[in-house]
Formats: C-alpha cells, sequence, structure tokens
C-alpha cells in the first residue's frame, strides 16, 4: 500500500519533467539529424561557403522550428549550432540568430504542411535556374529517378520546378512563395533565380530524399546540356 502511494506521488511530480524533457528530446534528436544531413549536402559540394539553411517543425501551434544559425560552415555542424524559432522567425531558444531567409521556412510549412524544409545552393540549381529563367520553371520528365518524388509512380511523370526570381527583401520573397504553393499544388520544390533549391518533405527522411533526386536531376540536366555541346 505504501509502495503504491510513493508510486502514484512520485508519477505525479514527474510529469511536468518528463513532459519537458521530451521536448528537449525532440530537439536534440532533431537538431542531430539536421546536422548530420547538412554535413553530408556540404561533402556533396551542395552547401558550400557557409550557404543553405535546414529546418524541421518542433510543433505546429504554436509553429516552433528548429532551424540553422546564420553564417555557419555546413562541414562542421554541431546540433549546438541549431536555433528554435516561432513563426516570425524570433529566437525562442539558443544562440545566434536565424539566417535572413529563415522566414520561407514557416511559408513553406504553412504552405504544404511540411515537417521538414531544405535548401541547397548548388552549381547545378545555380545553372539551371539562369538558364531556364525565361520559362519561368524547368521540366523534369522520363526519368527513373523522379519516382523518389513522394506520390510519384513513373519516369513519365512530368515534375515542373518552378523558379522564382531571387529577392533581398524576404518579407516580399516569403509572399511570392506562398502565393507560389497556392497556385501550384502537387510540385516537390521550388528554384530562386541564381540561387538555390528548395524543398521539403512530411518529415527530414523525405525532404533528404528529395534534394537528392533534385539535385541529381538537375545535374543530369546540366552535363547532358555539355554531353550536347561538345
Ligand atoms: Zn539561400
Amino acid at each position: 500500500m505504501k509502495k503504491t502511494k510513493t508510486g502514484i506521488k512520485h508519477g505525479n511530480k514527474r510529469k511536468p519533467r518528463l513532459r519537458s524533457s521530451r521536448n528537449g528530446d525532440r530537439f536534440a534528436e532533431v537538431t542531430a539529424r539536421l546536422a548530420e544531413i547538412g554535413k553530408g549536402f556540404y561533402a556533396r559540394g551542395w552547401v558550400l561557403g557557409t550557404s543553405g539553411n535546414f529546418s524541421a517543425v518542433l510543433s505546429r501551434e504554436p509553429l516552433r522550428l528548429a532551424i540553422t544559425s546564420t553564417g555557419l560552415d555546413k562541414g562542421s555542424l554541431t546540433p549546438a549550432q541549431f536555433l528554435e524559432m516561432d513563426e516570425q522567425a524570433n529566437v525562442v531558444r539558443g544562440e545566434g540568430r536565424p539566417s535572413a531567409e529563415a522566414l520561407l521556412h514557416p511559408a513553406i510549412v504553412r504552405g504544404v504542411d511540411a515537417g521538414a524544409v531544405l535548401h541547397t545552393h548548388s552549381v547545378w540549381s545555380t545553372v539551371l535556374s539562369g538558364t531556364h529563367a525565361a520559362h519561368g520553371g524547368i521540366a523534369l520528365e522520363g526519368f527513373e529517378m523522379l519516382k523518389g518524388l513522394e506520390g510519384v509512380r513513373t519516369h513519365k511523370h512530368r515534375e515542373w520546378l518552378p523558379i522564382l526570381e531571387n529577392s533581398q527583401d524576404m518579407v516580399e520573397l516569403a509572399d511570392r512563395v506562398t502565393a507560389l504553393l497556392r497556385e501550384s499544388p502537387g510540385i516537390h520544390g521550388f528554384l530562386l533565380q541564381g540561387h538555390g533549391l528548395y524543398t521539403w518533405g512530411v518529415g527530414l527522411r523525405e525532404a533528404k530524399r528529395h534534394i537528392e533526386i533534385l539535385e541529381f536531376l538537375m545535374e543530369v540536366l546540366v552535363r547532358s546540356g555539355a554531353a550536347q555541346a561538345s
């Protein structure tokens, strides 16, 4: 009897601590995974010179994201270099400040109900977003690798990768991203001209796969063009 009482008492006492520890665990788990993904992207040459940023949703109401702070060498990312921010990119946990582009992440999370958003600055996206800017996007069609995009079942799928004009006004750009996502249901990512790729997923695993697929396909297009020209 005494034992049971003690047990209940302990259980009640520990409840708030367990809850906060679960939140802490989630932040620790997500940032460890984000750091690992970032280092992998750096090794592929997709986020050189402190470029790129990565986020994952910690909670939806209120919206909280774990996100890279600005100016980090992505080749040596650690979980301690991540922040928790709210929908307006205010820091609620961690040291440093989010990148100027951080506002695009909540816009994407809200726009497509994503659980993770990943952004790279590869040579391939930089080249193609310039050469195809006049068309407003790039059509990806006929590639087996397209089946790595969520919901795509055949190489015959035609994936449209829109190109948005780049900007340093992130409030204005976030509005254009929101409009794009509303007007283009089913897309898996978009390019900013002369800048890079944004993609997302229900979680980090899917978002990472989308970066790998889209970067692969863009590299194929650039190399195919170079091969045909020579
Ligand atoms: Zn960028």
